[in-house]
């Protein structure tokens, strides 16, 4: 996250058929080369002529657009999160996960911010579900290692709140619908097999 002006696309850490079954490959592909790009293009397109800004990482463009020069704010929010969100939600799976359940340090925040592991996946899920229209569900953590769970609307982050991603769903209709048409959580089931707990450990203990 600590790229800058000019963006790039970064290759999945996986090859396209890698979320299968539970994401198919078509899903994947159509995800990161189609959507995920249109973030990257937008964003330098936008920042394009305001070389002041040049050297902002995308997690500062995403927590501070709010300090940007009002004719871009609205277009860095909408595409600096949706790079910084996509690259989260991607780098945050994996078709093979070691662990089938939270471990560490955040499997036992896990466990005394939530009751158990089980009651976290269904406040997770209930808030992916219920996101009205496009958005994200976040496991977050404070400045005070506590966690909870939210959603957010579009293309925004936690960021700005002053909260840490730990664990991120994307709930557009982009992410589910080749595969699971309405069935936002049939995918959201799914999605679950693909969470790489070392991964949400590393973001929680760093
Ligand atoms: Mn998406």
């Amino acid at each position: 996250m600590s790229q800058h002006y000019p963006f790039v696309l970064t290759p999945l850490p996986y090859p396209f058929d890698a979320l299968s079954p539970y994401i198919d490959s078509r899903t994947v592909a159509i995800h990161h080369e189609h959507h995920q790009s249109s973030y990257v293009r937008n964003l330098n397109q936008a920042l394009a002529k305001c070389p002041q800004y040049h050297r902002w990482t995308l997690e500062q463009l995403a927590r501070d657009y709010t300090r940007l020069p009002k004719k871009i704010q609205t277009t860095v929010r909408n595409n600096a999160g949706g790079l910084y969100t996509h690259e989260l939600y991607f780098n945050g799976m994996t078709g093979s996960p070691l662990y089938p359940t939270p471990i560490g340090r955040l499997g036992k925040a896990i466990d005394h911010y939530f009751g158990s592991f089980e009651n976290f996946q269904r406040v997770m899920s209930k808030s992916a579900t219920s996101q009205f229209a496009s958005g994200w569900a976040w496991l977050v953590a404070d400045k005070y290692d506590r966690l909870s769970v939210l959603s957010t609307p579009n293309h925004d982050t936690p960021l700005p709140q002053g909260l840490k991603p730990i664990v991120v769903v994307d709930v557009w209709e982009h992410a589910y619908y080749l595969g699971y048409t309405y069935q936002r959580s049939a995918y959201v089931d799914a999605w679950w097999n693909l969470v790489d707990w070392e991964v949400a450990e590393a973001r929680y203990t760093d």
